[in-house]
């Protein structure tokens, strides 16, 4: 097969792979403890994140319980209704950076999360595991494919993370009482998390769909895992803020 359509297959894959891992680990387990992970398959996902994304843990799980402190209030670092649909669309990685560099957000929001050795020595350094990450692309696949494969990576992986926090609370169905969205394409895309407006409703909720019509494709995942003993969830049913709408 020619190696453009090769990498552009491996990137969405690849994003694919860090869309997951956002969203079980950094999401669901992190910063909502609403899934807890053996030791390892957490180092493991640490691992593939860092060298996926290059981003910190501590520092996104900030970003995103901030986000839930002021959502779509000022305050929040990433609202389409304060900042405009467009610039957090397309601009989402530049709204997350701000805020996940401000010390006294981490200090904040994430003090559950001090770093450890592992952050010390891998994970705190974004360029190395970027870096590893490319230098397997090019070993299994050549420089044109690496170069194919990650230019789509990026461009998936930022476009649907934007799409969430975007999208997710502009444009779709609010099932419960909060301005997030539930889009099911988005969901699609992106292992359930364009089940947004679930999500608001009943944040430390491990599954986001919450009936039979909707899929979050993250959850036969956890469920396996929890199968294996290799995951616990907190809650056998959505635990909702506030009493839902429908
Ligand atoms: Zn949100
Ligand atoms: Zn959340």
């Amino acid at each position: 097969m020619h190696t453009a359509i090769v990498g552009v297959i491996a990137g969405l894959a690849i994003a694919q792979v860090a869309i997951l891992i956002t969203t079980i680990y950094l999401h669901r387990s992190l910063s909502h403890k609403a899934v807890t992970f053996d030791r390892r398959i957490a180092l493991f996902f640490r691992f593939l994140l860092w060298i996926t994304t290059g981003i910190r843990p501590r520092q996104w799980v900030a970003v995103h319980r901030k986000h839930h402190a002021f959502t779509d209030i000022p305050g929040d670092p990433h609202s389409p209704v304060v900042l405009g649909f467009y610039k957090v669309q397309f601009g989402n990685v530049y709204y997350y950076r701000k805020e996940a560099l401000r010390s006294e957000t981490v200090a904040k929001y994430a003090k559950d999360l001090q770093p450890d050795r592992w952050d010390e020595i891998l994970f705190d350094h974004s360029l190395v595991g970027l870096a590893i990450g490319i230098s397997i692309l090019i070993l299994v696949g050549g420089w044109r494919l690496a170069l194919v494969a990650s230019i789509v990576h990026i461009v998936a992986y930022l476009g649907l993370s934007g799409a969430i926090n975007a999208v997710g609370h502009s444009f779709g169905k609010r099932p419960y009482d909060n301005l997030a969205t539930n889009n099911t394409w988005l969901a699609l895309m992106t292992f359930g998390e364009g089940l947004h407006n679930n999500h608001h409703a009943a944040p430390t909720a491990a599954k986001l769909s919450f009936d039979s019509k909707e899929i979050d494709l993250a959850w036969p995942i956890i469920s396996l895992l929890v199968r294996l003993h290799l995951a616990t969830v907190r809650l056998s049913a959505p635990k909702f803020k506030r009493q839902p709408a429908r």
